[in-house]
């Protein structure tokens, strides 16, 4: 296979040629969600933008390895916070187990991807089932001399680490700003520097998620479980490291300066960063009280949104912008997108209708070269997308007769569509189309329209059968004064 795939390495500031350090295996590891809470729009990037990348990897033909995280141990927002834990404080307001919550948010997290049609990963490990080798890791960093215990919490040395290594080369910070930047909490006294992170955290008495461990009864500093995971699952050097933006410092820096010094060797190869997603140009969150939640875009149950939108029109919405931009959300964005997709499915449902003839007027190679040239320049999606749009202009005068076609060129337009829309950027339509669904909805009222024929004429083991029937298939019906409403269940 002949690879031209360029990406853009946040740790060397430009585009670099993708060599994989063991083809044709590829080594991916990619932060997860921290499970605590609704999975929301800003959820949905990371898992679409690092989707595409195994999709497209997938497709030149390697073999990848893909490993995304839950972070289910209960952190605290920042080292010097002493309070309860996301999970644990969600616990205890819903009445839960912890581990209840994790699970909860975790199969909701798990459901919202597939309906974007997100593929798992390869291997999704929990960070709470990996306690041991975060203990080994602070016990390796601390045998070299780079962890420090203070009142039962450790924490990493970052300015002995600076003198031999550069802190803060990822994010381009570097420690005097960091310094004078880094605001004196409560708590700090514990550290010789502020800068300096937990590697194991000693645990409040109200602290429920904790382990034992010879420091104290505590928990892994939210950082370790990435070097850990990445290095058990991936080796201690593998090919991609990607996250969201927001994760670049301190998380990454942080987890290169611990596996450097735990490994004795720099990890990662590619560092690949994606964008965020603002709202009226504002950085959307959680804590900012403007976050959307997958499941209501779905149903439209949202004081920002005028209607629900497909789960593919947000996929859509995501890969129509190049992941290092930022993008805005609006409803009439997501309209243009629906409407996008909506331009690509019919072309591609028309190509079945195109005749061929014995010869061609139109450039089909020239298509396909442009289509792999955009995915291949730092996986340019919205370049690639605006090249089908051309290919629908020529699908159309293909079918108006204006432009003709020979065999082998229809057989590699076809595959073009198939290969970009379906498997590369993930447009799979749900079996249920459009129109389908509409047919679909008459069949049922058909059929409740006949129960209410056979009650009329007292037909009541009729009825009583269609509606049995309808149940056995997962249908709620309810009877209503002059008629009926149905809906089913999932
Ligand atoms: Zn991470």
């Amino acid at each position: 296979m002949e690879n031209k795939l360029v990406i853009y390495n946040t740790l060397s500031r430009k585009k670099e040629l993708f060599i994989p350090i063991n083809p044709p295996n590829v080594g991916l590891y990619v932060c997860g969600p921290t499970v605590y809470g609704e999975t929301h729009l800003g959820h949905a990037r990371p898992a679409i933008t690092f989707d595409l990348l195994f999709r497209y990897l997938s497709h030149l033909g390697y073999k990848i390895r893909y490993v995304r995280n839950i972070t289910d141990v209960g952190h605290l927002e920042n080292d010097a916070d002493a309070g309860e834990d996301k999970i644990a404080k969600k616990a205890r307001l819903e009445e839960l187990e912890p581990m209840e919550i994790v699970q909860y948010y975790t199969n909701m997290y798990h459901d919202n991807m597939k309906k974007l049609n997100v593929l798992s990963p390869s291997i999704e490990p929990h960070a709470s089932a990996h306690i041991m080798e975060q203990q080994q890791m602070v016990e390796s960093i601390f045998r070299k001399g780079y962890a420090y215990e203070s009142n039962g919490s450790v924490y990493f040395d970052v300015e002995k680490y600076n003198k031999t290594n550069n802190y803060g080369k990822l994010s381009g910070r570097n420690i005097e700003d960091l310094l004078s930047t880094t605001r004196e909490l409560e708590g700090q006294e514990e550290k010789k520097n502020p800068f300096d992170f937990a590697l194991w955290k000693k645990a409040n008495p109200e602290h429920i998620m904790r382990w034992p461990s010879k420091w104290s009864d505590g928990f892994p500093g939210w950082h370790l479980e990435c070097s850990v995971m990445s290095t058990k699952y991936l080796g201690e050097e593998f090919d991609i490291h990607g996250g969201g933006m927001d994760l670049l410092f301190p998380h990454h820096e942080c987890e290169i300066a611990q596996t450097k010094i735990a490994n004795g060797k720099e990890s990662v190869k590619y560092w690949m960063h994606n964008n965020m997603i603002t709202i009226n140009g504002k950085k959307m969150g959680k804590s900012l009280g403007n976050a959307i939640s997958l499941n209501q875009f779905f149903t439209g149950e949202h004081k920002l949104l005028e209607k629900p939108y497909a789960p593919l029109t947000i996929r859509f919405f995501i890969l129509q912008a190049h992941y290092r931009s930022t993008v805005d959300f609006s409803n009439e964005a997501l309209q243009a997108a629906e409407k996008g997709l909506q331009r690509l499915w019919t072309a591609f449902d028309s190509l079945s209708k195109i005749k061929a003839g014995n010869q061609s007027s139109v450039s089909i190679s020239k298509l396909e070269n442009k289509c792999y040239e955009a995915l291949n320049d730092d996986l340019n999606s919205p370049v690639l997308i605006a090249h089908l749009f051309d290919g629908v202009k020529i699908i159309n005068s293909l079918l108006s007769g204006k432009e003709q076609i020979n065999k082998d060129d229809l057989n590699k337009l076809k595959s073009i569509y198939k290969t970009f829309v379906i498997d590369v950027l993930g447009f799979e339509k749900s079996e249920i189309s459009q129109t389908d669904n509409k047919v679909y909805h008459k069949v049922v009222d058909l059929l409740l329209d006949l129960r209410m024929e056979a009650k009329a004429k007292k037909d009541f083991q009729m009825a009583d059968n269609i509606r049995n029937k309808l149940l056995e298939l997962g249908f709620e019906i309810k009877d209503k004064k002059d008629g009926y409403e149905w809906e089913l269940s999932d």
